[in-house]
């Protein structure tokens, strides 16, 4: 093999990425990386790293005055918003250097730059001073994830996309954010929390689409307990800046609110144009993410892709499980193929939500078309660390269980590190758990996960026909929570 050959060629560093070309040259292949921004991807540099810590300063606000119940006698406490972000660039700055380490530790050659194919089995890397570097790959991975949308009313090019939020040189006083989606919801809760004034609209009924409803109304409530002014049926109609650097926001309602920063939040789409995909023969389907088969092979039989790009799971670990797929199928002798059923997720919004598995209304619709039948068990109640505080903040805790086998096929909590609670129930979950296991698992006292194994109470049957959710116009399906099998016929 000459020098400019390789078994498998990687364009992106983020998560899926770096995933893939590690373990693809522990398993002794000959890789190399392009990546033309930064290592980690979305996830560490503007994404759920520097979301998490965000998510962690906004909340110490709430710590401080709750301090106040428990004997500490706390002054008012000032914002140092420049030295969050200083900290913050810091920390990214750490992890993007032991992503880079972790390549060369496993002798990855790096290439900085952006990548295009030339044909399926070349990738050409222009430098940023020009230089043009070429290698030929028995096979290629596309893992260039995906960007922030931007919408489309007249004045969206003042609305700042996620990207930009992580490095505000300053706190706005007031926030408008567009969207009721992952993004939407953490950052309305962020800003909050950091004491900005924080008007959140979104184009439906109820935000969250495809979670679970209790769920989605908990949250609205503790929002707006919070502070936070949500809006339903309200989208944005144009934005204009003032004379005073402030902006109009014009809304659907005809209301106009004068803010000083717009965050869109309304989707990512794939980064999958301008790679040379198509002329190398990798078909992209209506949404412009890559088509790929069961084992993330694409239309180019060359040519692999995971993550993002390919649009079925947007979350990290999703990621990181696809690379690991392909690299151990190509160079490990596996023959893997994706698993999608009961993925857990956080919302690291003010309260977390974490969920697994079904919804009430998936449930009892995937009960009609069974037969079957589903039982509820739901519980609300206050933490008691606000026995003491007197925050007027509930948890949400609830079961979803299907009635003739008795497994539970749903848990949904919104309250503090519901994340934390949810990733053992996952397991659990994965497991085919069933109610009666739950029941037969001892609480740990005094905690509120413990309430997940005491529910004894089934809620009474719903008297009302199933409501259908008006969708907005060209919105996608949610992809978020997953319950479908990909198959080899899906793609192509
Ligand atoms: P989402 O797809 O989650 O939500 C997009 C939101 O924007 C929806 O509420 C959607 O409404 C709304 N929307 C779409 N188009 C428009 C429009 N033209 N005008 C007004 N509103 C619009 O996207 P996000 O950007 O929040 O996040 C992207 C993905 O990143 C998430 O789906 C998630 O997979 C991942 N992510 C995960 C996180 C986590 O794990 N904690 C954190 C952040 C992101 P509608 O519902 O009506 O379509």
């Amino acid at each position: 093999m000459s020098s400019s050959e390789v078994d498998l060629f990687v364009i992106g560093a983020g998560s899926g990425g770096v995933r893939g070309a590690r373990v693809a040259a522990a398993l002794g292949a000959r890789v190399a990386v392009a990546e033309e921004r930064f290592f980690g991807g979305t996830c560490v540099n503007v994404g759920c790293i520097p979301k998490k810590l965000f998510s962690y300063g906004a909340h110490l606000r709430e710590d401080l005055d709750d301090a106040r119940a428990y004997g500490w006698d706390v002054a008012e406490p000032a914002l140092d918003w420049p030295r969050l972000i200083a900290n913050k660039d810091k920390e990214i700055a750490r992890l993007n250097g032991i992503y880079q380490r972790l390549l060369e530790g496993r002798g990855v050659e790096i290439l900085r730059g952006r990548a295009t194919l030339e044909g399926a089995s070349t990738v050409v890397v222009t430098a940023p001073d020009g230089a043009v570097t070429r290698r030929t790959a028995r096979h290629v991975l596309v893992a260039t994830g995906g960007a922030p949308l931007r919408p489309t009313f007249p004045g969206a090019e003042l609305a700042m996309i996620s990207d930009e939020v992580f490095y505000l040189p300053k706190r706005p006083d007031r926030l408008l954010v567009i969207g009721g989606g992952y993004i939407a919801v953490e950052m309305a809760g962020i800003f909050r929390g950091y004491g900005a004034q924080v008007t959140q609209v979104y184009r439906g009924a109820l935000f969250l689409r495809g979670f679970d409803r209790d769920v989605r109304t908990h949250l609205a409530g503790e929002m707006r307990h919070r502070g936070v002014d949500l809006r339903f049926h309200t989208d944005v109609a144009s934005l204009a800046r003032r004379a005073d650097g402030a902006l109009d926001a014009v809304l659907t309602t005809g209301e106009t609110l004068v803010v000083d920063a717009v965050l869109a939040a309304v989707g990512r789409s794939p980064n999958a144009r301008n790679l040379g995909l198509e002329a190398a023969g990798v078909a992209l389907d209506e949404r412009g993410a890559v088509r790929v088969d069961g084992r993330f092979r694409t239309s180019a039989r060359t040519v692999y892709a995971v993550g993002d790009v390919i649009d079925r799971v947007q979350l990290t670990p999703v990621a990181l499980s696809e690379a690991m797929i392909v690299a151990q199928n190509l160079f490990g002798g596996a023959k893997r193929a994706p698993d999608y059923e009961f993925i857990p997720s956080a919302v690291f919004s003010n309260p977390s939500i974490g969920t697994v598995g079904l919804t009430e209304d998936e449930a009892r619709e995937a009960a009609v078309t069974r037969g079957g039948a589903v039982d509820i068990y739901r519980s609300t109640f206050t933490p008691l660390k606000h026995t003491l505080t007197g925050r007027a903040e509930k948890t949400l805790m609830k079961l979803v269980v299907e009635r003739d086998t008795d497994r539970v096929v749903g848990v949904h909590v919104v309250g503090a590190d519901a994340g934390e609670i949810v990733q053992g129930f996952a397991v659990a979950l994965k497991m085919g758990a069933t109610k009666a296991q739950l029941d037969a698992t001892i609480g740990i006292h005094p905690t509120a996960a413990e309430e997940l194994v005491t529910m004894r109470e089934k809620c009474p049957e719903p008297d009302h026909t199933m409501n259908v959710e008006h969708v907005a116009e060209g919105a996608p399906p949610r992809r978020g929570i997953v319950h479908h099998r990909w198959e080899d016929s899906d793609a192509q």
